[in-house]
Protein backbone atom coordinates (compact mmCIF):
# COMPACT_ATOMS: atom_id res chain seq x y z
CA UNK A 1 0.00 0.00 0.00
CA UNK A 2 1.41 3.13 -0.82
CA UNK A 3 0.88 6.25 1.81
CA UNK A 4 0.30 9.52 0.78
CA UNK A 5 2.38 11.41 2.58
CA UNK A 6 1.45 15.24 3.33
CA UNK A 7 3.97 16.92 6.14
CA UNK A 8 2.21 19.71 6.40
CA UNK A 9 -0.98 18.46 6.89
CA UNK A 10 0.22 16.27 9.33
CA UNK A 11 1.77 19.29 11.39
CA UNK A 12 -1.68 20.93 11.38
CA UNK A 13 -3.41 18.24 12.45
CA UNK A 14 -1.08 17.62 15.44
CA UNK A 15 -1.24 21.40 16.54
CA UNK A 16 -4.85 21.01 16.84
CA UNK A 17 -4.80 17.69 18.50
CA UNK A 18 -2.38 19.33 20.93
CA UNK A 19 -4.60 22.49 21.31
CA UNK A 20 -7.38 20.24 22.33
CA UNK A 21 -4.51 18.62 24.91
CA UNK A 22 -3.76 21.61 26.47
CA UNK A 23 -7.65 21.47 27.79
CA UNK A 24 -6.37 18.59 30.02
CA UNK A 25 -5.33 18.11 33.00
CA UNK A 26 -1.91 15.75 33.02
CA UNK A 27 -0.43 13.30 35.66
CA UNK A 28 3.25 14.58 35.17
CA UNK A 29 1.88 18.28 36.53
CA UNK A 30 1.01 16.48 39.82
CA UNK A 31 -2.74 18.27 40.04
CA UNK A 32 -4.66 14.93 38.99
CA UNK A 33 -5.03 14.45 43.13
CA UNK A 34 -8.19 12.53 42.73
CA UNK A 35 -7.65 9.40 40.24
CA UNK A 36 -7.37 6.36 40.95
CA UNK A 37 -5.46 5.98 38.29
CA UNK A 38 -1.51 6.97 37.73
CA UNK A 39 1.02 8.41 35.26
CA UNK A 40 3.04 5.55 33.40
CA UNK A 41 6.01 4.18 34.18
CA UNK A 42 8.05 5.41 31.99
CA UNK A 43 8.92 1.80 30.68
CA UNK A 44 5.54 1.63 30.05
CA UNK A 45 4.84 4.77 27.58
CA UNK A 46 8.11 3.11 25.44
CA UNK A 47 6.68 -0.09 25.44
CA UNK A 48 2.93 0.70 24.72
CA UNK A 49 3.80 2.88 21.34
CA UNK A 50 6.24 -0.65 20.36
CA UNK A 51 3.45 -2.79 20.69
CA UNK A 52 0.87 -0.60 19.26
CA UNK A 53 -0.55 -2.85 16.17
CA UNK A 54 -0.76 -5.96 18.05
CA UNK A 55 -4.42 -8.02 19.22
CA UNK A 56 -4.38 -10.75 21.31
CA UNK A 57 -7.58 -11.38 20.34
CA UNK A 58 -6.17 -13.46 17.80
CA UNK A 59 -3.30 -14.90 19.31
CA UNK A 60 -1.95 -17.16 16.17
CA UNK A 61 -0.51 -13.58 14.63
CA UNK A 62 0.87 -12.39 17.92
CA UNK A 63 2.45 -15.43 19.68
CA UNK A 64 4.64 -13.36 20.83
CA UNK A 65 2.78 -10.89 22.74
CA UNK A 66 0.33 -13.58 23.96
CA UNK A 67 3.31 -15.20 25.41
CA UNK A 68 4.03 -12.09 27.28
CA UNK A 69 0.37 -11.55 28.17
CA UNK A 70 0.87 -15.74 30.03
CA UNK A 71 3.99 -14.30 31.79
CA UNK A 72 2.20 -11.04 32.83
CA UNK A 73 -0.39 -13.01 34.55
CA UNK A 74 2.12 -15.07 35.91
CA UNK A 75 2.74 -12.06 37.87
CA UNK A 76 -0.14 -11.69 39.10
CA UNK A 77 -0.97 -15.05 40.21
CA UNK A 78 2.38 -15.23 42.23
CA UNK A 79 1.42 -11.77 43.85
CA UNK A 80 -2.02 -13.22 44.90
CA UNK A 81 -0.20 -17.09 45.78
CA UNK A 82 -2.64 -18.69 43.68
CA UNK A 83 -3.12 -22.27 43.17
CA UNK A 84 -2.18 -24.86 40.05
CA UNK A 85 -5.50 -24.72 39.30
CA UNK A 86 -6.13 -21.26 39.20
CA UNK A 87 -6.11 -19.03 35.68
CA UNK A 88 -5.56 -15.34 34.82
CA UNK A 89 -7.74 -13.38 32.44
CA UNK A 90 -6.45 -10.18 30.95
CA UNK A 91 -9.82 -7.44 31.10
CA UNK A 92 -9.58 -3.71 30.28
CA UNK A 93 -10.09 -2.03 34.07
CA UNK A 94 -12.68 -2.78 36.75
CA UNK A 95 -15.68 -2.58 35.54
CA UNK A 96 -15.02 -5.46 32.77
CA UNK A 97 -13.32 -7.64 35.52
CA UNK A 98 -16.24 -7.18 37.90
CA UNK A 99 -18.71 -8.21 34.84
CA UNK A 100 -16.67 -10.92 34.06
CA UNK A 101 -16.62 -12.68 37.49
CA UNK A 102 -20.45 -11.91 37.83
CA UNK A 103 -21.02 -13.08 34.43
CA UNK A 104 -18.73 -16.56 35.31
CA UNK A 105 -20.81 -16.54 39.03
CA UNK A 106 -24.26 -16.21 37.18
CA UNK A 107 -23.04 -19.31 34.46
CA UNK A 108 -21.83 -21.40 37.05
CA UNK A 109 -24.80 -21.75 39.45
CA UNK A 110 -27.94 -20.34 37.28
CA UNK A 111 -29.08 -17.76 39.79
CA UNK A 112 -29.00 -13.85 39.45
CA UNK A 113 -28.33 -12.24 43.25
CA UNK A 114 -25.29 -10.60 44.43
CA UNK A 115 -24.98 -10.05 47.73
CA UNK A 116 -22.71 -6.78 47.88
CA UNK A 117 -21.53 -3.77 50.10
CA UNK A 118 -23.11 -0.11 49.62
CA UNK A 119 -20.02 1.06 48.85
CA UNK A 120 -19.52 -1.12 45.76
CA UNK A 121 -18.40 0.33 42.37
CA UNK A 122 -21.56 1.72 39.75
CA UNK A 123 -19.83 -0.95 37.78
CA UNK A 124 -22.49 -3.34 39.45
CA UNK A 125 -25.53 -0.88 38.59
CA UNK A 126 -24.12 -1.99 34.98
CA UNK A 127 -23.96 -5.93 35.82
CA UNK A 128 -27.43 -5.76 37.10
CA UNK A 129 -28.76 -4.06 34.01
CA UNK A 130 -26.44 -5.97 31.57
CA UNK A 131 -27.57 -9.54 33.14
CA UNK A 132 -30.73 -9.55 34.76
CA UNK A 133 -29.31 -9.49 38.10
CA UNK A 134 -30.64 -8.07 41.65
CA UNK A 135 -28.55 -6.17 44.17
CA UNK A 136 -28.71 -7.32 47.33
CA UNK A 137 -27.20 -4.51 49.80
CA UNK A 138 -25.16 -4.79 52.86
CA UNK A 139 -25.09 -1.87 54.92
CA UNK A 140 -21.64 -0.36 56.10
CA UNK A 141 -20.28 -0.24 59.57
CA UNK A 142 -19.31 3.05 60.69
CA UNK A 143 -15.63 2.27 59.30
CA UNK A 144 -17.11 1.99 55.77
CA UNK A 145 -16.55 -1.64 55.39
CA UNK A 146 -18.94 -4.14 55.00
CA UNK A 147 -21.04 -5.19 58.00
CA UNK A 148 -20.57 -9.08 58.06
CA UNK A 149 -23.11 -9.55 60.78
CA UNK A 150 -26.01 -8.94 58.13
CA UNK A 151 -24.30 -11.02 55.33
CA UNK A 152 -25.48 -14.72 56.91
CA UNK A 153 -29.32 -13.80 56.70
CA UNK A 154 -29.20 -12.56 53.28
CA UNK A 155 -28.03 -16.49 51.74
CA UNK A 156 -30.77 -17.25 49.86
CA UNK A 157 -31.53 -20.20 47.22
CA UNK A 158 -31.16 -17.23 44.61
CA UNK A 159 -27.55 -16.11 45.54
CA UNK A 160 -25.35 -15.88 42.51
CA UNK A 161 -22.51 -14.39 44.74
CA UNK A 162 -20.73 -12.18 47.29
CA UNK A 163 -19.11 -9.40 46.41
CA UNK A 164 -16.13 -7.55 48.75
CA UNK A 165 -14.40 -4.83 48.36
CA UNK A 166 -10.18 -4.66 48.94
CA UNK A 167 -10.03 -0.62 48.16
CA UNK A 168 -13.27 0.86 48.12
CA UNK A 169 -13.87 3.48 45.50
CA UNK A 170 -14.83 6.38 48.25
CA UNK A 171 -12.70 5.60 51.07
CA UNK A 172 -10.44 3.39 50.31
CA UNK A 173 -11.91 0.98 52.63
CA UNK A 174 -10.93 -2.87 52.62
CA UNK A 175 -13.78 -4.88 53.95
CA UNK A 176 -13.19 -7.73 55.89
CA UNK A 177 -12.03 -9.90 53.34
CA UNK A 178 -10.70 -13.67 55.63
CA UNK A 179 -14.26 -13.68 57.57
CA UNK A 180 -16.29 -12.90 54.56
CA UNK A 181 -14.20 -16.02 52.48
CA UNK A 182 -14.89 -18.13 55.57
CA UNK A 183 -18.53 -17.72 55.20
CA UNK A 184 -18.66 -18.04 51.50
CA UNK A 185 -16.32 -21.26 52.00
CA UNK A 186 -18.66 -22.74 55.21
CA UNK A 187 -22.11 -21.58 52.60
CA UNK A 188 -20.55 -22.97 49.49
CA UNK A 189 -21.06 -19.47 47.46
CA UNK A 190 -19.59 -18.06 45.03
CA UNK A 191 -16.83 -14.82 46.57
CA UNK A 192 -15.77 -12.35 44.21
CA UNK A 193 -13.24 -9.82 45.36
CA UNK A 194 -12.99 -6.27 43.67
CA UNK A 195 -9.71 -5.42 44.64
CA UNK A 196 -9.12 -3.31 41.56
CA UNK A 197 -7.32 -0.67 43.74
CA UNK A 198 -6.04 -2.53 46.83
CA UNK A 199 -5.17 -5.18 44.47
CA UNK A 200 -1.43 -3.76 43.79
CA UNK A 201 -1.15 -1.81 47.24
CA UNK A 202 -2.15 -4.18 50.26
CA UNK A 203 -0.24 -7.94 49.00
CA UNK A 204 2.90 -5.87 48.80
CA UNK A 205 1.66 -3.41 52.45
CA UNK A 206 1.46 -6.84 54.25
CA UNK A 207 4.95 -8.35 52.86
CA UNK A 208 5.97 -4.82 54.33
CA UNK A 209 4.54 -6.05 58.00
CA UNK A 210 1.39 -3.85 57.53
CA UNK A 211 -1.02 -5.93 59.23
CA UNK A 212 -4.23 -5.14 56.83
CA UNK A 213 -6.63 -8.16 55.77
CA UNK A 214 -5.52 -11.11 53.72
CA UNK A 215 -6.59 -10.40 50.14
CA UNK A 216 -5.22 -13.83 48.38
CA UNK A 217 -5.75 -17.24 47.13
CA UNK A 218 -4.64 -18.65 50.44
CA UNK A 219 -7.89 -17.66 51.86
CA UNK A 220 -10.00 -21.19 50.46
CA UNK A 221 -12.76 -19.18 50.32
CA UNK A 222 -11.95 -16.69 47.13
CA UNK A 223 -13.33 -17.66 44.34
CA UNK A 224 -11.94 -14.75 42.32
CA UNK A 225 -10.21 -11.37 42.69
CA UNK A 226 -9.77 -9.01 40.39
CA UNK A 227 -7.20 -6.06 40.08
CA UNK A 228 -5.98 -3.40 38.35
CA UNK A 229 -2.65 -2.92 36.95
CA UNK A 230 -3.48 0.54 35.62
CA UNK A 231 -4.62 2.11 38.87
CA UNK A 232 -1.41 1.18 41.58
CA UNK A 233 0.10 -1.11 39.10
CA UNK A 234 1.86 1.73 37.67
CA UNK A 235 1.19 0.73 34.24
CA UNK A 236 -0.73 2.07 31.04
CA UNK A 237 -4.51 2.38 30.65
CA UNK A 238 -6.42 0.13 29.70
CA UNK A 239 -5.35 -3.00 31.81
CA UNK A 240 -6.77 -5.07 34.86
CA UNK A 241 -7.14 -8.75 35.82
CA UNK A 242 -9.63 -11.03 36.48
CA UNK A 243 -8.45 -13.98 38.69
CA UNK A 244 -9.99 -17.14 38.74
CA UNK A 245 -9.58 -19.91 41.29
CA UNK A 246 -10.02 -22.55 38.98
CA UNK A 247 -9.40 -22.09 35.27
CA UNK A 248 -11.85 -24.43 33.90
CA UNK A 249 -14.53 -21.41 34.28
CA UNK A 250 -13.34 -19.76 31.96
CA UNK A 251 -15.15 -21.89 29.67
CA UNK A 252 -18.18 -20.27 31.17
CA UNK A 253 -17.77 -17.16 29.13
CA UNK A 254 -16.30 -18.74 26.29
CA UNK A 255 -17.81 -19.17 22.62
CA UNK A 256 -16.85 -20.51 19.61
CA UNK A 257 -14.80 -18.02 17.98
CA UNK A 258 -14.85 -18.21 13.87
CA UNK A 259 -12.09 -16.13 11.46
CA UNK A 260 -9.62 -15.92 13.89
CA UNK A 261 -6.64 -18.13 15.23
CA UNK A 262 -8.24 -19.60 18.02
CA UNK A 263 -11.21 -22.33 18.17
CA UNK A 264 -12.36 -20.68 21.45
CA UNK A 265 -12.51 -16.84 22.61
CA UNK A 266 -13.35 -16.22 26.58
CA UNK A 267 -13.94 -12.95 27.85
CA UNK A 268 -16.20 -9.76 26.40
CA UNK A 269 -13.86 -8.14 24.22
CA UNK A 270 -12.79 -9.91 20.20
CA UNK A 271 -10.08 -7.33 19.52
CA UNK A 272 -7.86 -6.77 22.48
CA UNK A 273 -4.74 -4.60 22.66
CA UNK A 274 -1.47 -6.15 23.38
CA UNK A 275 0.31 -2.51 24.12
CA UNK A 276 -1.12 -2.52 27.22
CA UNK A 277 -0.43 -6.02 28.45
CA UNK A 278 3.34 -5.68 27.06
CA UNK A 279 3.64 -1.85 29.08
CA UNK A 280 2.24 -3.83 32.21
CA UNK A 281 3.94 -6.45 31.71
CA UNK A 282 7.61 -4.59 31.36
CA UNK A 283 6.80 -2.46 34.68
CA UNK A 284 6.25 -5.77 36.74
CA UNK A 285 9.62 -7.07 35.79
CA UNK A 286 11.24 -3.50 35.71
CA UNK A 287 9.97 -3.12 39.56
CA UNK A 288 9.77 -6.32 40.70
CA UNK A 289 8.07 -6.96 43.85
CA UNK A 290 10.59 -5.14 46.00
CA UNK A 291 9.92 -2.08 43.84
CA UNK A 292 6.14 -2.28 44.19
CA UNK A 293 6.75 -2.24 48.08
CA UNK A 294 8.90 1.05 47.85
CA UNK A 295 6.56 2.46 45.88
CA UNK A 296 3.40 1.78 48.09
CA UNK A 297 5.56 2.31 50.94
CA UNK A 298 6.26 5.79 49.73
CA UNK A 299 2.73 6.37 48.95
CA UNK A 300 1.62 5.54 52.07
CA UNK A 301 4.57 7.84 53.49
CA UNK A 302 3.10 10.70 51.48
CA UNK A 303 -0.63 9.94 52.68
CA UNK A 304 0.53 10.24 56.44
CA UNK A 305 1.94 13.52 55.46
CA UNK A 306 -0.74 14.73 53.88
CA UNK A 307 -3.34 13.98 56.44
CA UNK A 308 -1.43 15.95 59.09
CA UNK A 309 -1.23 19.10 56.53
CA UNK A 310 -5.18 18.97 55.91
CA UNK A 311 -6.30 17.83 59.48
CA UNK A 312 -3.88 21.37 60.20
CA UNK A 313 -6.14 22.87 58.47
CA UNK A 314 -9.11 22.22 60.51
CA UNK A 315 -10.75 20.04 58.05
CA UNK A 316 -12.04 16.27 58.77
CA UNK A 317 -11.26 12.74 57.01
CA UNK A 318 -14.44 10.42 56.53
CA UNK A 319 -12.59 7.89 58.00
CA UNK A 320 -8.91 7.11 59.26
CA UNK A 321 -7.23 5.66 56.19
CA UNK A 322 -5.84 2.36 55.84
CA UNK A 323 -4.92 3.19 52.16
CA UNK A 324 -3.91 5.85 49.91
CA UNK A 325 -6.86 7.27 49.75
CA UNK A 326 -8.05 10.55 51.74
CA UNK A 327 -11.63 11.64 51.89
CA UNK A 328 -12.60 15.27 53.60
CA UNK A 329 -15.67 15.96 54.73
CA UNK A 330 -16.86 19.87 53.86
CA UNK A 331 -19.88 21.45 54.14
CA UNK A 332 -19.26 23.57 51.02
CA UNK A 333 -18.32 20.98 48.50
CA UNK A 334 -19.42 22.03 45.18
CA UNK A 335 -17.69 25.40 46.25
CA UNK A 336 -14.77 23.94 46.91
CA UNK A 337 -14.25 21.78 43.87
CA UNK A 338 -15.10 24.03 41.86
CA UNK A 339 -12.72 26.58 42.87
CA UNK A 340 -9.55 24.28 42.99
CA UNK A 341 -10.66 23.36 39.59
CA UNK A 342 -10.39 27.10 38.61
CA UNK A 343 -7.26 26.79 40.47
CA UNK A 344 -5.91 24.48 38.12
CA UNK A 345 -6.24 20.95 41.00
CA UNK A 346 -8.32 18.19 40.32
CA UNK A 347 -10.15 16.41 43.16
CA UNK A 348 -13.15 14.34 42.91
CA UNK A 349 -16.44 14.74 44.10
CA UNK A 350 -17.87 12.44 46.41
CA UNK A 351 -21.63 13.69 46.80
CA UNK A 352 -23.43 11.31 49.20
CA UNK A 353 -20.73 11.67 51.61
CA UNK A 354 -20.66 14.99 51.02
CA UNK A 355 -16.25 15.47 50.67
CA UNK A 356 -13.79 15.05 48.23
CA UNK A 357 -10.99 12.42 47.76
CA UNK A 358 -7.76 12.79 47.31
CA UNK A 359 -5.30 9.72 46.39
CA UNK A 360 -1.62 9.59 46.87
CA UNK A 361 -0.79 8.15 43.22
CA UNK A 362 3.03 7.33 42.69
CA UNK A 363 3.74 10.47 40.86
CA UNK A 364 2.00 12.45 43.84
CA UNK A 365 5.38 14.24 45.99
CA UNK A 366 5.77 16.12 49.09
CA UNK A 367 6.65 19.00 46.86
CA UNK A 368 3.52 19.03 45.46
CA UNK A 369 1.31 18.15 48.66
CA UNK A 370 2.81 21.61 49.67
CA UNK A 371 2.21 23.09 46.93
CA UNK A 372 -1.52 21.99 47.04
CA UNK A 373 -2.48 23.06 50.88
CA UNK A 374 -1.84 26.52 50.32
CA UNK A 375 -4.40 26.64 47.61
CA UNK A 376 -6.70 24.08 49.23
CA UNK A 377 -6.51 26.39 52.81
CA UNK A 378 -7.01 29.62 50.58
CA UNK A 379 -9.85 28.25 48.72
CA UNK A 380 -11.90 26.70 52.14
CA UNK A 381 -11.35 30.50 53.78
CA UNK A 382 -12.81 32.20 50.45
CA UNK A 383 -16.37 29.73 50.93
CA UNK A 384 -16.22 30.45 54.59
CA UNK A 385 -15.26 26.19 55.24
CA UNK A 386 -12.69 27.48 57.88
N1 LIG B 1 -13.87 -1.35 41.34
C1 LIG B 1 -13.40 -0.38 42.17
C2 LIG B 1 -13.26 -0.67 43.63
C3 LIG B 1 -13.03 0.86 41.65
O1 LIG B 1 -12.59 1.82 42.49
C4 LIG B 1 -13.15 1.09 40.26
C5 LIG B 1 -12.78 2.38 39.69
O2 LIG B 1 -12.37 3.29 40.34
C6 LIG B 1 -13.65 0.06 39.45
C7 LIG B 1 -14.00 -1.14 40.02
C8 LIG B 1 -13.82 0.27 37.97
O3 LIG B 1 -12.60 0.31 37.34
P1 LIG B 1 -12.46 0.83 35.84
O4 LIG B 1 -12.84 2.28 35.88
O5 LIG B 1 -11.03 0.58 35.53
O6 LIG B 1 -13.36 0.04 34.98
Amino acid sequence: MTMIEDKEKEEEILDILAQYQKKDYSFSSGHILGSMCSQPHPIAKKTYYQFLETNIGDPGLFPGTKEIENKFLSFILSLLRAPKTASGHVVSGGTEGNISSMWIAKQLTGKKEIILPSSAHFSFQKIASLMEMKLNIVPQTAEHTMDISQIKRKISKDTAAIVGIAGTTDVGAIDPIPEIAEICADEHVFFHVDAAFGGFIIPFLNQLGYTLPTVDFTLPGISTISLDAHKMGYAAIPLGTLVLRNKSWLEHISVNSQCISTKKQAGILGTRPGAPVAAGYAVTQYLGQKGYQQLVESCMKTTKYTIQKITDLGLNLVIKPKLNVITVKVTHLDEIVDRLADYGWGVNKIDHLSSFRIVIMPQITKNIIDEFIPVLKKTCHEVGEI
